[in-house]
C-alpha cells in the first residue's frame, strides 16, 4: 500500500481513525502460530471472558461481536419485545448512528428520545418519557440506555447511573449501557468498572475494544444473565457470530492482561486535557461541552473551520448540536496537538 493512502497527520476526527495498538496486535500474532477451534471454542476466548469476569469482579455473560452498532442493536433486541420502546437521549449513538439498527433488530421496537444538557440523561426525563403515553396504541417504554462516556464527551457519576437504575425500577425498565468509551470514562474518574455498571444497576454493558485500540471487535458484557438467554443464537442470527473468534478474543488480552486498556484511555483523555488547556487560550474560541473523557468540543468560526478543513485537517461539525468535535486516541501526542494549535492561530491571523 502506497504511503499516501495514509493521512499525514494524526487527526481528531475520530478515535477510529487509529491504529491498531501495539498489545492488541502482538496478541493477534501470538493467536495466529497455527489452528484452534472455531466458533469462540479456543483457549482465547475462554481467556478474555474470564479477564472480563475479573476485571467486572462478577460472574457475567460475555459475547464477542464485531461492532458497536451490533452490540447495542442486538441487546436492546434482546431485553425488549416488538412493542417496546427504548428511551435514550436525542444524541444518543443508537438514535443518531446506527440507522435504525435497534428498531431493525428488535422486530419493531422504537426509540423514544428526550433531551438533556451535556449529553446526559436525567431521572425526571425518563419519567416524561414514560408518562408521555399510557394508552394501548403507543409503544411501551421498555428498556433505558445511556452513554458511557457521552456522545457530548462527558461522564455519568455513579450517583448519576443510580438514579437512573431507581427510575428504571419503577417503570420495570431494563438498563442498558452504551460503552464505547466506557475505558475513558474509568479513566476519568479513577474507579472500579464494576462501579460504574453492574453496582450502580446496569443490567446489560456494550463495552467497546475499537475506539480503545482494538482493529474490531466489542464484548457484550450481560450482568443480569437472563437477558443472555439464547444469545448466542441471536448473535448468529444478526451476522455477528466471529467464526475465527479468537482474533477478536485475543485483542481483548493483548488490553486487558496488563492494563493496557485503561493506560490507553488515560493516555487519549490526557491529550484532550493538553488540547482544551490550549484552546481556552485562544481568543474567539469556546469550550462547548465539560470535557471529562477524550473529546472536547470547541465553538469555532465558520471561516476557522474552513481553513482548518483547507490545511487538512479533519473533524466533525455534525455530532449533537454541532460545534467542532475533536477526538483523541490511544496513539494522539502532544506533538498533534502544538500542530493543531498552531495552525489555529496562524488561521486566526
Ligand atoms: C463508535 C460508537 C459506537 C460503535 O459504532 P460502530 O461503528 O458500530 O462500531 C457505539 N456508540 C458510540 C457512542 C460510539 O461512539
Amino acid at each position: 500500500m502506497p504511503r499516501s493512502t495514509f493521512i499525514p497527520l494524526r487527526q481528531f476526527a475520530s478515535d477510529n481513525y487509529s491504529g491498531i495498538c501495539p498489545e492488541a496486535w502482538a496478541a493477534m500474532d501470538e493467536a495466529n502460530r497455527g489452528h484452534a477451534r472455531a466458533y469462540g471454542e479456543d483457549p482465547w476466548t475462554r481467556k478474555a471472558t474470564h479477564l472480563i469476569r475479573k476485571i467486572f469482579d462478577t460472574n457475567c455473560e460475555v459475547f464477542f461481536v464485531f461492532n458497536g452498532t451490533a452490540a447495542n442493536s442486538l441487546a436492546l433486541a434482546s431485553a425488549c419485545q416488538p412493542f417496546h420502546s427504548v428511551i435514550c437521549h436525542e444524541y444518543a449513538h443508537v438514535n443518531t448512528d446506527e440507522c435504525g439498527a435497534p428498531g431493525f433488530f428488535a422486530h419493531g421496537g422504537t426509540l423514544a428520545t428526550v433531551k438533556g444538557s451535556n449529553g446526559k440523561l436525567r431521572p425526571a426525563d425518563i419519567e416524561q418519557a414514560c408518562l408521555a403515553r399510557s394508552d394501548i396504541h403507543a409503544h411501551r417504554p421498555g428498556a433505558v440506555t445511556i452513554t458511557q462516556a457521552t456522545e457530548l464527551g462527558t461522564v455519568y457519576s455513579p450517583a448519576e447511573i443510580k438514579a437512573i437504575r431507581r427510575k428504571a425500577d419503577q417503570w420495570n425498565l431494563t438498563f442498558h449501557m452504551d460503552g464505547a468509551r466506557f475505558a475513558n470514562a474509568v479513566a476519568s474518574l479513577g474507579i472500579a468498572p464494576s462501579l460504574l455498571s453492574w453496582k450502580a444497576g446496569v443490567d446489560v454493558l456494550s463495552l467497546g475494544g475499537t475506539k480503545n485500540g482494538m482493529a474490531m471487535g466489542e464484548a457484550l458484557i450481560f450482568f443480569n444473565r437472563k437477558f443472555a438467554t439464547d444469545f448466542g443464537h441471536r448473535c448468529k442470527q444478526g451476522g455477528q457470530l466471529a467464526s475465527k473468534m479468537r482474533f477478536i478474543a485475543a485483542q481483548w488480552i493483548g488490553l486487558l492482561e496488563d492494563g493496557a486498556w485503561l493506560r490507553h484511555a488515560t493516555h487519549a483523555n490526557r491529550i484532550a486535557q493538553l488540547l482544551e488547556r490550549k484552546l481556552r487560550s485562544i481568543h474567539g474560541l469556546r469550550i462547548a461541552f465539560p470535557r471529562q473523557a477524550n473529546a472536547v468540543f470547541v465553538d469555532m468560526p465558520p471561516v476557522l473551520v474552513k481553513r482548518l478543513r483547507h490545511k487538512g485537517w479533519r473533524f466533525y461539525t455534525d455530532v449533537g448540536p454541532g460545534p467542532a468535535r475533536l477526538m483523541c486516541s490511544w496513539d494522539s501526542t502532544g506533538e498533534d496537538v502544538d500542530a493543531f494549535v498552531h495552525d489555529i492561530k496562524s488561521a486566526l491571523r
